[in-house]
């Protein structure tokens, strides 16, 4: 498993917040995806998406609720075609797997397309530790690769690296020092990118889609990279969550069209690229061997959960974490894991544990723009608060408790606020106590904690001098009603 610092939350968020020049980015690129977003669905029209999303919903419930038979079916197809199907429990087997394919056969440069489930495995260090030099050939993973860093965002790994930082690094690591522009980076790097490509003996990749009846594993990507991945290597290698498998090619389209739309505002993305297994005798190129590995690696345990279970329809188009009021502030590294924003505020507490991811749930305004701009529907709100309550209630699978103050605090504003003559009892008393503080509508510093961690940077919004009861009640009178 790749190194967990989801309990570093409150620390690494609270450091972004105070880097002025992150910040400028994160506004500027997270509100360009958005609109992107956006402009792409009115182009389709708002109806037929929301068709469209509908479908892909009921695709994916119907697949989850069938998952062994839609698994059996694609393990028998891939084997048909030649391939290796292998089951991975958690990310130790996973590796393992990996590790006895390349040591076996001597593979020593791997050459890997963008997966984000390599990245929960911690592939690359593993890889380095057996003798097998891997190479990531997405530009952003590249990037972050080379600056030893994990994926800021989803689909854009490198999206926190000014140009200057990039050129800085290419500089230093690939001894390609002062490129002024893009053009010539992307260009420095296709150069040594390209020598790696030719010679490599493993190509490893994730899957955007498995489909079931054909044996199918579909990449989507927009650099080309992938097919290298899978057409040049003599062995290739994909791997990826139990949960991509699709049923049919005609339910695999309607992916195809809300993906990239709900990613990055295109009509498609530049490569579909399908894997039907090793080559044939009539193929010109492809893999000698084909090893599929599917990977649960905590998985079971969101299909086992009615609440959670929704959140193995994420398709990974990274939609929720653009429009996230969070995410937009704090960024991706401050999550602690591979999968940062709302989506990954529900998924890591459950893969890597909820004892050590419990402010995640809590990262959140609860506005339910996630839910949305979500090409699936899935509806993150309603997981964070399940989560929450699994936190301050215990849960049956963790020892999790919310801290006594916490649970004292909540248990004391459920009671307030199920009582009127309570409530009014307590508005009368915060009156009072906000009295000396207030100026107008708004109290800009309160002495007390934890009131004084609020007002540090920003005011708090004053009670109103006559509550909603009083107001409703008077407008009554005035109408005489
Ligand atoms: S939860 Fe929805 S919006 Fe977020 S990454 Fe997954 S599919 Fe995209």
């Amino acid at each position: 498993m790749s190194e967990v610092k989801t309990q570093e939350f409150r620390r690494a968020s609270a450091k972004v917040l105070a880097n002025a020049k992150l910040q400028s980015y994160l506004g500027r690129s997270m509100g360009t995806f958005d609109g992107a977003r956006a402009e792409a669905i009115e182009e389709i029209s708002p109806e037929r998406w929301e068709e469209l999303r509908q479908q892909g919903r009921e695709i994916k419930r119907h697949t989850l609720d069938n998952l062994d038979y839609y698994l059996e079916m694609l393990q028998e197809r891939v084997t048909a075609n030649g391939g290796h199907v292998h089951f991975a429990k958690d990310a130790a087997e996973a590796r393992a797997i990996v590790g006895q394919i390349a040591q076996t056969r001597g593979l020593k440069l791997a050459i890997k397309s963008k997966s984000m489930v390599s990245e929960e495995m911690g592939l690359n260090p593993f890889l380095e530790s057996i003798g097998t030099e891997p190479v990531e050939t997405d530009l952003g993973e590249y990037i972050i690769q080379l600056a030893e860093e994990t994926p800021f965002h989803i689909i854009a790994p490198a999206m926190h690296k000014s140009k200057e930082e990039v050129s800085e690094l290419f500089g230093e690591k690939i001894g390609r020092p002062n490129l002024q522009d893009i053009e010539a980076m992307a260009g420095a790097a296709r150069e040594v990118l390209r020598e790696k490509l030719v010679s490599a003996d493993m190509g490893i990749t994730g899957a955007n889609f498995l489909v079931a009846e054909t044996g199918t594993v579909t990449l989507i990507t927009n650099e080309g990279n992938g097919r290298f991945c899978t057409s040049v290597p003599r062995v290739l290698v994909s791997i990826t969550g139990m949960e991509k498998v699709v049923p049919s090619m005609e339910d695999l389209a309607t992916f195809i069209r809300l993906l990239p739309r709900a990613a990055t505002g295109q009509r498609i993305s530049s490569y579909v690229t399908h894997v039907y297994g090793p080559k044939r005798p009539e193929d010109e190129d492809g893999p000698e061997e084909y090893h599929l590995i599917i990977v649960d690696n905590g998985r079971s345990k969101l299909l086992a959960d009615p609440d959670l279970r929704e959140a193995l329809y994420c398709i990974r188009c990274g939609a929720c974490l653009n429009t996230c009021p969070v995410y937009r502030k704090v960024g991706g590294h401050s999550y602690g894991w591979v999968y940062p924003g709302p989506i990954g505020a529900v998924v890591s507490p459950v893969l890597v544990g909820l004892e050590r991811s419990k402010d995640l749930p809590n990262a959140s305004s609860l506005c339910g723009a996630c839910k949305d701009v979500c090409p699936i529907k899935i509806n993150i709100p309603h997981m964070l608060l399940k989560l929450r309550s699994q936190i301050s209630e215990g849960s049956p699978t963790s020892s999790t408790k919310a801290s006594f103050v916490d649970r004292i605090t909540s248990k004391g504003y459920r009671r307030l606020m199920s009582s009127p003559r309570l409530l009014g009892m307590a508005r009368t008393l915060g009156l009072l106590a906000q009295w000396p503080f207030s100026r107008g509508s708004f109290i800009r510093r309160m002495p007390i904690p934890p009131f004084s961690r609020w007002t540090r940077t920003r005011d708090m919004p004053a009670l109103a001098p006559k509550s909603f009861r009083q107001v409703w009640k008077e407008r009554l009178e005035e109408e005489g009603r």
